[in-house]
């Protein structure tokens, strides 16, 4: 069956039109039942290689959690990424594709006891922690492991603010790298999150400003730091333009190029930015409704089975498929497919009017959906498919 799709102008800022060219292609070719996600592996392929290539001396690890399909880890793989993890699950599937231990370090700070053993038997041996009790654990499950301290900074100016739940301030850090020290381990560096979806590149001074003034003080004390690891937090384009990644990492270099040694190691760690604008959601509409003044239309993907972030305030963009008889744009509210009412994606979103049984495709959302998807009231978790 050829479909056709009312693409605007606005549209084609966001997407690449290669990327929309593939999955109109395979719609035409492939009956699938909706939801599912498709992955653009053009798009993965060009994101990877243009993430760290204006940072001297970086080394790019795909954080897993934004999406941890199997064939975009064996893709990425395949491409010589190195990857972040934080579980064993996650760290269950990179061995499962063979991915060796020094590919891989942890940067969540606070990591359970199964997967620390785990962690260590598989020969990880680099990780970041932010506390004293996790210089314990450390001390007992990966004794003399890399370590690297989670330093707070301001996520001002980013959509899915992480700070407050992880980091230190700077006295607090550096006294965790001796303390580190003093317990047999390797304190190697420092780590922060400027916010994941951050689109204020003055993040990234701030940041580094601080991690700056504690490499002084770990000196002080006697630690000579050798990594400086940036998290991830790369934003992509959902509706608005964002900030460029040549335009961040060229900062960030200059940044480092000035303040810190010569011989130091970067680490960089974006999930968002690797595979988010790399997705579409194919969805089918399910029905309409007029509820007092607003219009209603609700998809066969929601809050709980994909599309959790819009509830964070990620706003997506739309491409409905188009009929014969047009009638002019209106105001919708889009809702998912089950009975809770918090089930509701996004209001006063401007579309052509959707006709029930068609397609919907949801752009820039392939990383943090199919991830954070549940089975709820019974609908199932999407499936990536990789074109
Ligand atoms: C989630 C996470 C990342 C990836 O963040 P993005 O905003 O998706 O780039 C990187 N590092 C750590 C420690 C994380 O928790």
């Amino acid at each position: 069956m050829l479909r056709t799709f009312k693409v605007d102008k606005i549209h084609a800022g966001i997407v690449p039109e290669s990327t929309l060219f593939k999955t109109l292609r395979y719609l035409d070719k492939e009956q699938i039942e909706t939801p599912f996600l498709l992955i653009d592996k053009d798009k993965v392929r060009e994101k990877a290689s243009l993430i760290g290539r204006h940072i001297k001396k970086s080394r790019v690890f795909y954080a897993v959690k934004a999406n941890p399909d199997i064939e975009i880890l064996r893709y990425l793989n395949k491409l010589n990424m190195n990857f972040e993890i934080a579980s064993e699950g996650e760290l269950e599937i990179l061995s499962s594709i063979g991915v060796k231990p020094s590919r891989i370090i942890s940067s969540n700070p606070v990591k359970s006891l199964k997967f620390l053993r785990i962690a260590a038997s598989y020969g990880v041996h680099s990780v970041s922690f932010d506390s004293a009790e996790e210089v314990d654990k450390l001390a007992e499950f990966i004794p003399h492991c890399n370590v690297y301290v989670r330093l707070s900074v301001p996520n001002e100016g980013s959509e899915w603010p992480l700070s407050k739940k992880f980091g230190v301030e700077l006295d607090e850090a550096a006294h965790l790298l001796s303390y580190a020290r003093d317990k047999g381990l390797n304190p190697v560096g420092v780590t922060f999150h400027v916010g994941s979806q951050c689109t204020n590149i003055y993040n990234w001074n701030i940041a580094l400003d601080k991690a700056k003034t504690l490499w002084d003080l770990a000196t002080k004390k006697g630690i000579r730091l050798k990594l400086l690891n940036i998290g991830g937090g790369y934003p992509i384009r959902y509706t608005k333009n964002v900030i460029g990644i040549e335009a961040i990492e060229k900062n960030v270099n200059s940044l480092i190029f000035e303040r810190f040694p010569r011989d130091i190691e970067v680490h960089i760690e974006p999930g968002r930015a690797v595979v988010g604008d790399a997705g579409i959601f194919v969805t089918t509409v399910i029905g309409k409704a007029k509820r007092e003044d607003e219009d209603w239309v609700y998809l066969d993907v929601g809050v709980f089975n994909g599309l959790m972030e819009s509830v964070g305030g990620i706003k997506y963009s739309y491409i409905v498929e188009s009929h014969k008889q047009t009638r002019p744009k209106k105001q919708w509210t889009v809702a998912g497919p089950s009975c809770d009412s918090f089930d509701v994606i996004d209001k006063n979103v401007t579309l052509p009017e959707p006709h029930v049984g068609s397609l919907m495709l949801i752009l820039s959302s392939g990383a943090y959906t199919v991830s954070y998807a549940s089975e709820f009231n019974g609908f199932s978790i999407p499936r990536t498919i990789l074109i």
